[in-house]
């Protein structure tokens, strides 16, 4: 996969570990079985977490990623600080990951269909979405629209990055508002959640998709278990934030096994063709008469919900 990391940390041969402990099964794999199979344990099924190399490795053709905005990088508006400066802590996980944030996006074909597609990495700041992750979501969303060909996010986050404040927050109404004018013309969106979608990505594009897969038992959901217990004051269900609870409660739609994902995704994408562009001449963009009417209908549904 020639996806260009400007900071490729030391290539896996030349660690000293050898092994990994699987908390699924308890045993030890060799690692470059677990490489060979996806990260994913042969002996338990265990979906450990995949880097977005390997991730955008195993979805599209081989050789075809063309990544965008590969150099943005996030600013330090409010300089914060807490264990130290914030600018301080970028560069280290530039180093230790070798990407610039916890976001990767580009073009790329999946059994030669043209997609945009986003990925995300968890070892960059535990996922954590600020202004660059928000940025690059959005401009794939831009440029599946511009194009009108399908967009794919695989995510997998702790959240919105507290360094960023607000501006990190802000990013979850820029993410809607971008994957709701695809919905709007029609464009496709499949979204891929992996352990864990929690916070704000759950909280905004993750769980917009017109199709939402999901891991085989990835922690998905806002708040942490004990926070949404303590909020709720009620014992929650086990297992009440993986994803297969969450497929029989019809928050997702499938649960896809990661070695069955890009086949997954070529039917999917069979099936989920953009809509011929309309004639925009008499009217703008993404404003025609079924939208005006479900404008409408909402409106007229709250006022009998106050009434
Ligand atoms: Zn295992």
């Amino acid at each position: 996969m020639p996806i260009r990391l400007p900071f490729r940390p030391r290539p896996e041969s030349s660690r000293s570990d050898l092994w990994t402990h699987c908390p699924g099964c308890g045993e030890m794999v060799y690692n470059k079985q677990l490489e060979k199979n996806q990260r994913v344990c042969p002996k338990c099924g265990h979906h450990f977490r995949l880097r977005v190399d390997a991730r955008l490795g195993s979805l599209l053709d081989g050789d075809t990623f063309d990544e965008h905005d590969a150099g943005l990088e996030s600013l330090d508006p409010l300089g914060f600080v807490d264990m130290k400066p914030y600018p301080e802590k970028i560069e280290e996980q530039k180093t230790k990951t070798g990407i610039r944030d916890a976001a990767v996006w580009g073009f790329g074909s999946i059994a030669g269909r043209r997609v945009a597609i986003c990925a995300m990495d968890f070892a960059f700041m535990g996922g954590s979405m600020g202004s660059v992750v928000g940025e690059k979501v959005t401009r794939a969303a831009e440029a599946a629209l511009a194009e009108r060909i399908p967009l794919i996010v695989i995510s997998t986050s702790g959240g919105a990055r507290m360094q960023e404040g607000t501006l990190a927050l802000m990013q979850l109404v820029k993410t809607c508002a971008a994957v709701e004018r695809l919905r709007q013309a029609g464009v496709p969106y499949v979204s891929v959640m992996s352990d864990p979608t929690t916070g704000g990505v759950f909280a905004s594009f993750a769980a917009l998709g017109d199709v939402n897969l999901a891991e085989p038992n990835a922690l998905i959901g806002f708040a942490g278990a004990r926070v949404a217990a303590g909020t709720t004051g009620d014992e929650l269900p086990e297992g009440f934030q993986r994803s297969e609870f969450l497929f029989r409660h019809g928050f997702v739609d499938q649960v896809v096994p990661r070695p069955e994902l890009r086949d997954t995704l070529i039917e999917l994408l069979r099936y989920l063709q953009a809509r011929p562009p309309r004639n925009t001449h008499h009217e703008p963009a993404g404003r025609n008469g079924r939208e005006r009417h479900d404008a409408f209908e909402a409106a007229a549904d709250v006022e009998s919900i106050r009434g």
